[in-house]
């Protein structure tokens, strides 16, 4: 579970990013953080993972505190987490398998471990054929679907996507989207930022939306503009 509860984070320039944010994420659920830029999305990402610490109030992520982690202690809570981002952040000189074996070989998986986890990831992603490509050979959607294997390749618990489809035409946007559902539905938690009105309805699941740091509305089954 994910908790915040009244958190604040004040930047060291004097912005005040969030004012004051609480809500409640269970295991297993897909929760999409909407608004405009600027209102303080990235912000609570960062807190999730720890390259952040909230000014005041606290963030819990299964069960600590995530503010009181020592630096030594930080590797772990990154390792329950796969993180993606709307620019893929690939190595343009490894290719597709290399990248993704990349996510293992930095939390000391062995040879053996990488050749069964890395072809589970990419089939599951669809890029089983594409393993030996750079990405300078591969279309946007596939480079995204290679960032989303190598986030997954730990079997993360949670899966942090920051505009995943913001590069991305409509189609591949759906294509991500279908993933990071079916992923979800094999049990991982899965929060997305994104500014795609469409996806938000099309995939009718709970919305949390923050305006100027603030939470002005958190629905199940939302869509992306307030029904009232
Ligand atoms: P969003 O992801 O919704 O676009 P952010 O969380 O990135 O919003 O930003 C929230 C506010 O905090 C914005 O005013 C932004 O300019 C500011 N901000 C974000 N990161 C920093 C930083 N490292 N230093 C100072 N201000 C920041």
């Amino acid at each position: 579970m994910i908790k915040f509860d009244k958190v604040v984070k004040d930047y060291p320039n004097g912005t005040h990013a969030l004012r004051g944010v609480s809500f409640e994420i269970e295991d297993g659920e897909f929760v999409f953080l909407i608004g405009p830029s600027g209102a303080g999305k990235s912000t609570v990402e960062k807190l999730i993972w720890r390259e952040e610490k909230a000014t005041s109030g606290t963030v819990f992520v299964d069960g600590k505190n995530v503010n009181e982690l020592k630096n030594k202690e930080i590797p772990f809570l990154r390792r329950k987490i796969g993180i993606v981002f709307q620019d893929y952040r690939l190595l343009p000189q490894k290719t597709v398998f290399e990248n993704v074996a990349f996510a293992l070989e930095i939390v000391g998986s062995d040879q053996k471990e990488i050749e069964k986890k890395v072809p589970t990831a990419l089939s599951i992603v669809g890029l089983s054929k594409k393993a030996d490509a750079f990405p300078s050979e591969l279309s946007g959607g596939e480079q995204q679907r290679t960032a989303l294997a190598r986030a997954i390749v730990n079997a993360p618990d949670i899966i942090i996507a920051d505009e995943p489809t913001g590069n991305l035409d409509p189609k591949n946007s759906i294509e991500i989207m279908k993933l990071l559902r079916a992923i979800n539905n094999k049990g991982t938690t899965v929060i997305v930022t994104t500014h795609d009105k469409n996806l938000v309805d099309t995939m009718n699941k709970r919305v949390i939306e923050i305006n100027k740091g603030v939470i002005i509305r958190d629905e199940s089954n939302g869509g992306y503009d307030n029904e009232q």
